[in-house]
């Protein structure tokens, strides 16, 4: 038996918010319970809940949050494979491991999610151009299917289902543990260079550089425009043999610009992040950096997760919550659409704090994996309502007319036109996830949403503010 309780439930950005019956199971028998005891009503795993949108929400239907299933099952430190239940965060493996000389092979720029919410978002990291997306370090997924059965699915067994089941955003079934491989490291700090860059070209010639540097990203000015579009600060980045020590003069002037960001975040409010104070922060931050390339030796966490350090950062978006939004679009020599998406923003008034941009390398998934081959931008929106869908609505076309689609654990809004339009695949994989749940046993808001389980969301949550 499990306890169903009503409670609010919201993602990362705060926006929608809805309620729904939920459970914290700690063992597998439980979540069976779960399936059994949902009153004909869909259900949904839940997380740490770092997707932004609506993809770990299900309104009015059941909700399993799988934190408690936090089992570490196995570890073989000579091939560095763990086996572990699908609630453990990479934060625990992290401090576990770390120390131990294992690192988990693809990170995103956050350690507060589950292993089981990086499968389903099949997520991607600074490395995906060497090392590809989650999915690709783990060998098999236990999954708990609509029949009530625990299927053990890998790539020889019902490799459908294993694929579907990587980026399915929990639609195949409850994913109770998988097999990951860590990597080995030698030492808990990463050998950094920053390179100042001029503009998006100059960031695109900085990144073909860096191609054999395992970890690359970019932030970049999204408020700039003219020559000076594109204009950012590229981190390339790799780990650092035994005994390195962090430091370097570029550490110690990024410790002393965050120190004071890091003491904003007990405010809830939205004043402080609008299009003036994050002008000048982009310039504050831009400058920070000299011309040129800089290296610094870091630890590990503020280099892979350094919004980690702000705890609760998302509430400084305000009761409206935010909204971030992620395309990926293939490669184009004159980079039309990355400009006509940073040209829509800074026209149109608004600013995101947060903008970063990477290329993804050749490794793709089928299904509803988002990484493709191109270059990714991802931007953090405060939730200005309509104004801001209707922006969002013309860089959709942008991202569309390039053959570039949106990553579904970023977002809110999609319609399912232009869903089906952006993952072609979706019927394929809808066929499979069809299979192994005729009747519809898993949906989310999302799912509803974009017409791939149920029915849409009769009414959004209470904050879906549309004005
Ligand atoms: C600051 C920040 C930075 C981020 N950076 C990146 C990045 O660099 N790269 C990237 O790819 N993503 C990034 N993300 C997004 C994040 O990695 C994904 O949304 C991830 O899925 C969140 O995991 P979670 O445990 O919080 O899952 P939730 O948000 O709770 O759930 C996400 C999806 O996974 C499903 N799910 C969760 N657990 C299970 C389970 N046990 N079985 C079946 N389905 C399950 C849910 O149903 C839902 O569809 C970032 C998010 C934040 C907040």
């Amino acid at each position: 038996m499990v306890t169903w309780t009503k409670r609010r439930i919201e993602g990362w950005g705060r926006f929608p918010t809805t309620e729904a019956q939920c459970a914290r199971p700690e063992r597998w028998s439980e979540v069976q319970s779960a399936l059994q005891d949902r009153d004909g009503e869909h259900i949904l795993a839940h997380g740490l809940g770092r997707s932004y949108g609506d993809a770990a929400l299900l309104t009015g239907g059941r909700v399993v949050l799988t934190r408690r299933l936090d089992r570490l099952l196995a570890f073989d430190p000579d091939t560095g494979w763990i086996r572990a239940e699908a609630g453990v965060s990479l934060e625990e493996v992290n401090n576990l491991f770390v120390p131990r000389g294992f690192f988990p092979p693809v990170v995103p720029g956050t350690q507060f999610v589950t292993l089981g919410g990086a499968l389903a978002a099949d997520i991607h990291g600074k490395n995906h151009h060497v090392h590809g997306s989650f999915g690709d370090h783990v060998r098999n997924v236990e999954l708990l299917t609509a029949d009530g059965r625990i299927v053990v699915t890998d790539r020889d067994h019902e490799p459908e289902l294993f694929e579907a089941t990587l980026g399915g955003m929990g639609l195949t079934g409850l994913i109770l543990a998988m097999d990951l491989r860590l990597m080995r490291i030698e030492s808990p700090a990463i050998e950094i260079e920053t390179v100042r860059v001029e503009n998006l070209d100059h960031f695109f010639e900085v990144s073909a550089e860096s191609a054999k540097w395992p970890y690359t990203v970019s932030w970049i000015d999204c408020l700039a425009r003219g020559r000076h579009m594109g204009r950012g600060v590229f981190m390339r980045g790799r780990h650092a043999p035994a005994g390195a020590q962090p430091g370097g003069a570029l550490l110690e002037r990024l410790k002393k610009f965050a120190d004071p960001i890091l003491d904003v975040s007990a405010f809830e409010t939205n004043w402080l992040l609008n299009r003036f104070s994050i002008q000048a922060f982009n310039e504050t931050y831009f400058r920070l950096h000299r011309p040129g390339t800089e290296t610094a030796v870091v630890p590990i966490a503020p280099f892979f997760f350094p919004l980690d350090m702000v705890r609760g950062w998302n509430k400084l978006y305000g009761s409206r919550g935010m909204m971030q939004y992620q395309p990926v679009v293939p490669h184009d020599p004159e980079r039309r659409a990355m400009r006509g998406v940073l040209e829509a923003i800074s026209k149109s008034g608004f600013a995101s704090f947060l903008a970063v941009i990477k290329e993804f390398g050749d490794v793709q998934h089928g299904g509803l994996s988002f990484p493709r081959p191109g270059v990714t931008l991802a931007l953090d929106f405060a939730n200005h309502g309509k104004p801001l869908h209707d922006l969002m609505d013309h860089m959709d076309d942008i991202v569309l007319d390039a053959g570039g689609r949106l990553y579904l654990a970023k977002d809110a809004r999609m319609t399912r036109d232009r869903f089906r339009r952006m993952y072609p695949e979706w019927q394929a994989w809808k066929a499979v996830r069809d299979r192994w749940d005729p009747t519809g046993v898993f949906s989310s808001d999302q799912a509803r949403r974009l017409g791939l389980v149920g029915d849409p969301v009769p009414t959004r949550g209470a904050k879906a503010v549309a004005s």
